[in-house]
């Protein structure tokens, strides 16, 4: 308790970091080349590495940091949040959430969970959905106003789908009141005008869903959302766990399966050779429990969470490319969403990856499918000096990163416990 009084969180707004900052780093990590370097020297001006090495002299006037003791790495990535949502959980209809909360409620929140997420490390997340009416564009556009700190936000807009969003056996005479969260589109000129609306309002991403109805997407349609999205520069994400709309998926090309928790070896070979990413959220058994079947969107916590597992398990040893996201939406009394996130270090630990591996579909891999890997990601010179430090070497234990006691974001200072001097 008392280390946690000693921690100092600097999250209301961020003044220009005018300094020059140089962190020494007992150890500084670099997941993207799996290596570790002893004794190293930070230097961090207007909020980009501008040197790093063994032998780097320091400033005249700059401040220094003293992380001797600690171990230094990239900030953290979540390829897969939902911010702004609170599902309600027990035997409540999915759409309960969205039905009850306004918008701007949801940005609120949005920007709570956010900063609660940079406070643990996690400096760069990409929110793929399910925020009103894009109430995550305006958390984003308010932290890089400056108005608050928060971590670096790639949000999706509305998520699209055939007819119904994620919602089934709405009678008729209610409408399609899901429009309030997701956009139908029925069609490959549907499909285009939903994509770019959600690129007009500034989505960085776009998320599809693929399987939560008995009607799926054509190859004709996911291709016609890739090439739309990809002329803007924007990845396509989607929402599928397995069979023929997984097939279909990976034919069309998109960037990133989201969940797969049922993909084949075959289908995880040709996510491999096609290069596409797997964010794999591989929900705890624990916290499967609590989300229940989520309203009929996922299969009883007894048939999903060893699935998970399994299909990680595969994935890793058939080399995908894996992404951490944790699509968390719920809360859980006296914790973080920050706290719940860090369980899912246990289930990729038991479906077989290093400690390394894991760091690396936190940072330099995520980097790469939020198109952030120009500026994030990895501690370089001219980088963004987004970085945490941890008190233990997490390629022991990655339970470490539970314990992160500082935490740089852009070269602003929002985490500073007690064993850094000054
Ligand atoms: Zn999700």
């Amino acid at each position: 308790m008392k280390a946690l009084f000693a921690t100092v969180l600097l999250l209301l707004a961020l003044p220009a970091p005018a300094e020059i900052l140089a962190l020494r780093a007992g150890a500084v990590i670099d997941p993207s080349r799996g290596t570790v370097d002893r004794d190293q020297t930070i230097l961090v001006e207007n909020g980009v590495i501008s040197a790093i090495g063994a032998e780097l002299a320091v400033p005249a006037g700059a401040r220094v940091l003293d992380l001797t003791h600690e171990w230094v790495l990239p900030g953290l990535m979540d390829a897969h949040t939902h911010l702004t949502l609170t599902e309600v959980t027990g035997d409540a209809p999915f759409e309960s959430f969205y039905i009850k909360e306004s918008t701007s409620y949801r940005a609120m929140r949005g920007l709570h969970n956010a900063q609660a997420l940079l406070a643990a490390g996690f400096t760069t997340v990409r929110d793929i959905g399910n925020s009103g009416e894009y109430a995550m564009q305006d958390v984003r556009r308010a932290i890089e106003h400056g108005w608050f700190a928060g971590p670096t936000i790639i949000d999706a807009g509305k998520i699209i789908t055939p007819f119904g969003g994620q919602s089934h056996e709405i009678p008729p005479e209610q409408g399609s009141f899901w429009k309030y969260e997701y956009l139908d589109a029925d069609s490959v000129a549907e499909i285009r005008k939903a994509v770019r609306t959600n690129i007009y309002y500034g989505a960085g991403v776009i998320k599809l869903v693929l399987d939560n109805s008995a009607y799926h997407y054509s190859l004709e349609e996911v291709r016609a959302a890739v090439e739309e999205a990809h002329r803007a520069g924007v990845p396509v994400a989607v929402h599928v766990y397995g069979g023929e709309a997984a097939d279909t998926a990976i034919e069309a090309g998109v960037d990133s399966i989201e969940h797969g928790f049922f993909l084949t070896d075959a289908q995880l070979k040709k996510i491999h050779d096609k290069g596409i990413f797997l964010v794999s959220t591989d929900f705890p058994r624990a916290l499967l429990d609590v989300i229940g079947t989520s309203g009929g969107i996922f299969p009883p916590p007894e048939v999903l969470a060893p699935k998970i597992i399994d299909r990680l398990t595969r994935a890793h040893r058939l080399g995908v490319r894996i992404v951490y996201g944790s699509d968390i939406v719920m809360e859980r009394a006296g914790q973080t969403r920050a706290d719940l996130m860090f369980d899912y270090l246990a289930v990729w630990k038991q479906a077989g990856l290093t400690p390394m591996e894991t760091l690396r579909g936190m940072t330099s891999e995520a980097a790469q499918l939020l198109r952030v890997d120009a500026t994030r990601g990895r501690l370089a010179r001219g980088l963004a000096a987004d970085l945490i430090a941890v008190p233990a070497d997490p390629l022991t234990d990655i339970e470490a990163l539970r314990r992160v006691d500082f935490v740089m974001k852009n070269g602003h200072i929002v985490r500073q416990g007690a064993r850094i001097a000054p």
